[in-house]
């Protein structure tokens, strides 16, 4: 049994709840402490079976209740030392520490989570792959642009959490000032839903049963702008017979069984 819920995915933060029988992980914690848990609560999930908490990089929208959920319930927190030593992860105090290699797999209980770097402006960002007892899923969020490594890492899963930030023609025409525009279209920004789209018609095999489309803005996208243009990518490919759910920042997700 391998299953997930993505608690909320956005600019004003980012959870993901991944887990067996046994074990309960938390990939980033982007909201407080106090959100995570009634979350958690409303998809009808345990704060307090939660392992650890694992964390991709230093932004605000991921790391904003790492302290207090690692103190409340006395959790590792898995990071990079890079992570781990950025001021925004250390002005936190964690119950215990736990430093990754951001390209060598790690295990915690039956998991098998192997991180991979992805081009982002943090001081180091990665994604993740995920595995246990033969099922296999990714997390990868905040990235400008999907180098083939990184689509590698994507490859051969039963699903995938993947961003699709922003449509590039609304980002364009859009509020944000120019220098954000700029950021999130840099190759270490975001991922605007037409890569997205091209990155899962290469990736997505007769296994990819899920996808969920992450980080979307909420200027610049909607839930209903994104699965039309990464839908209609993939069906131009002729790549169907996966189920694509926009995650939405507000509420949690149903839980996903793989
Ligand atoms: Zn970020
Ligand atoms: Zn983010």
């Amino acid at each position: 049994m391998l299953e997930f819920c993505v608690l909320g995915s956005g600019s004003s933060g980012n959870a993901t709840i991944v887990r067996d029988k046994e074990t309960t992980l938390l990939f980033d914690a982007g909201f407080s402490g106090k959100e995570i848990i009634n979350r958690m609560k409303k998809a009808g999930l345990d704060p307090k079976e939660i392992t650890a908490v694992i964390v991709s990089h230093e932004h605000g929208d991921h790391v904003k209740g790492v302290g207090v959920m690692s103190r409340r319930y006395g959790l590792p927190v898995y990071a990079t030392p890079i992570t781990h030593d950025n001021h925004f992860l250390r002005g936190q105090r964690l119950e215990n520490e736990e430093r990754i290699s951001p390209t060598k797999a790690f295990k915690i209980d039956d998991f098998k989570i192997t991180p991979f770097e992805v081009p982002h402006d943090a001081s180091q960002t990665v994604g993740f792959r995920i595995e246990n007892g033969g099922k296999c899923m990714a997390i990868a969020t905040d990235m400008g642009h999907a180098p083939a490594k990184v689509q590698n890492k994507l490859k051969n899963c039963d699903a995938l959490v993947l961003e699709s930030n922003h449509d590039i023609q609304m980002l364009k025409d859009g509020p944000y000032p120019a220098f954000l525009k700029k950021r999130i279209l840099s190759e270490k920004g975001h991922l605007p839903n037409v890569e997205t789209g091209e990155v899962l018609a290469k990736v997505i095999s007769a296994r990819t049963k899920h996808v969920t489309l992450a980080h979307l803005s909420q200027e610049n996208n909607s839930p209903e702008v994104a699965l039309g243009t990464v839908k209609q990518i993939l069906k131009s490919k002729k790549v169907d017979g996966v189920m694509i759910v926009p995650a939405s920042q507000h509420s949690p997700a149903d839980i996903v069984r793989i």
